[in-house]
């Protein structure tokens, strides 16, 4: 799996919303790919932080939306 599609699945990854076979592809890219890993612990830590402010799900995902928008 490339960084790339890696990067496009992780969001669904965190949201726990991929197919077992699927998820399994990304968790054996993230253990080979620092780079990866980086971006889901953000995310995962981004969802934990968004989780705890609110309880609405369409708000969050906007605001991840844009925070990504500002990183890269
Ligand atoms: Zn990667």
């Amino acid at each position: 799996m490339r960084c790339e599609e890696c990067a496009n699945k992780l969001d669904r990854y965190v949201d726990r919303e991929l197919t077992n076979t699927e998820a399994l592809e990304i968790q054996l890219h993230l253990e080979g790919c620092p780079d990866c890993m980086d971006n889901y612990e953000f995310q995962e830590h981004l969802k934990r932080l968004v989780k705890h402010s609110c309880d609405c799900d369409t708000a969050p995902k906007a605001f991840r939306d844009k925070l990504r928008q500002m990183l890269t």
